[in-house]
């Protein structure tokens, strides 16, 4: 008692949280707790039901059971706009009749604030998206991406603790796309906003990120720091969905005091990690491209595990060279290598070794 109390309530928690349409089981009672001032994307294919549970935080959607809580505040039952949050969607919504200033304007008069603190509020938020040369021009008049960062300066304006957004960057060209990215990260630094993000752009998740919720089937698959995701998979369809990746599927053998993958004809060297260790478990053995080497077949592989593969064609993405490539048996290989001026072409149909460093290699359990 009287002790100095910590602010560590979460801005939003949902528990066991359910919706289902008749039968069919959209949101699988899901909880997920989101810390004040956090970027957190939910992220999955399509369907995965990234929507339904962010309709469900906002209130425009009920749900079949479980419970919401923004702020400390039970909101399960409360109406939209009493759960103190801001929207973003892919349509920006704007009304075409009034211009930028009025638009940005709306949701201040809507809330009775003072004509001229409204006027000193709207032009802070023009500055920001750095619009303040469009004030008096109607939506029509404007680029997609300057209608988009106009709605986002409509939520931004009245300083909602919570801003909620739906794709809203999907109707932009990757360029401009790449551009409100980085724009929407420095809002959200700048105003220490709380954000929740629905894309199923791995790259976007990625870049904006503290946390990336990865979806699947109406359930959470995954959650962690964008690294955690990329580095530390926890499933074959988690490696899968965020980054290219090469699995080989087998099963772990201990041979004396060393542990392999036996996958196909394969044996491949393992890190010593007595977890895995448990002979026969059926595992897959991820590797990401960039730590794929191609070598001569004849090239030292001391702490390396590797395949013998056949060039079947590199492809040039700028700075980057990709190749894909096939084993004996079948398998597609990836490997990926920084590009620079005069780098040799490896030619189609030369055998060579893929080749990865132990620690360059993560075993995931095969559900
Ligand atoms: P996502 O946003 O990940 O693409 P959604 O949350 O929109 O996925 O949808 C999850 C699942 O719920 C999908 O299979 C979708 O078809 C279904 N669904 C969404 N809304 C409805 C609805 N109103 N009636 C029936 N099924 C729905």
């Amino acid at each position: 008692m009287g002790s100095k109390t910590v602010e560590t309530r979460p801005m939003v928690e949902v528990r066991t949280l359910r919706k289902q349409y008749g039968d069919f089981v959209a949101l699988n009672d899901v909880s997920l707790s989101i810390a004040k001032g956090e970027f957190v994307t939910l992220l999955g294919p399509s369907g995965s039901g990234k929507s339904t549970l962010l309709n469900l935080i906002s209130g425009m959607a009920t749900p079949t059971a479980g419970e919401i809580y923004i702020n400390g505040e039970d909101a399960t039952q409360l109406p939209t706009n009493r759960r103190g949050l801001g929207m973003v969607f892919q349509n920006y919504a704007l009304m075409p009749h009034l211009t930028v200033f009025e638009n940005i304007a709306f949701p201040l008069q809507v809330r009775r604030v003072p004509k001229a603190e409204i006027k000193d509020r709207v032009a802070q938020a023009l500055k920001l998206i750095q619009l303040e040369h469009v004030a008096h021009r109607k939506p029509k008049e404007l680029s997609g991406g300057q209608q988009q960062r106009i709605s986002l300066a409509r939520c931004f304006v009245y300083n909602p603790p919570l801003i909620l957004m739906d794709e809203p960057l999907g109707a932009l060209d990757k360029k401009l796309r790449e551009d409100m990215q980085l724009e929407i990260k420095r809002l959200h630094a700048e105003l220490g906003v709380t954000m929740l993000y629905v894309t199923h752009d791995q790259d976007e998740a990625l870049t904006m990120s503290d946390r990336i919720v990865l979806m699947r089937g109406g359930a959470i698959e995954q959650h962690g720091t964008p690294d955690a995701l990329y580095f530390r998979p926890e499933t074959a369809f988690a490696a899968g969905f965020i980054g290219n990746s090469n699995l080989f599927a087998g099963a772990v053998e201990t041979m004396g005091d060393s542990c392999v993958l036996r996958t196909g004809p394969h044996v491949l060297q393992l890190m010593p990690d007595p977890s895995m260790a448990t002979p026969r478990a059926k595992v897959s053995l991820l590797v990401r491209p960039e730590n794929v080497r191609l070598v001569t077949l004849e090239a030292d592989s001391t702490g390396c595990a590797g395949v013998t593969v056949v060039v079947e064609d590199s492809i040039l993405l700028g700075g980057v060279v990709r190749h894909y490539l096939r084993t004996p048996e079948g398998q597609v290989v990836i490997a990926q290598e920084l590009n620079h001026p005069g780098k040799p072409k490896l030619a189609r149909g030369t055998s060579m070794r893929a080749q990865w460093s132990l620690e360059d290699a993560r075993l995931i359990p095969t559900a």
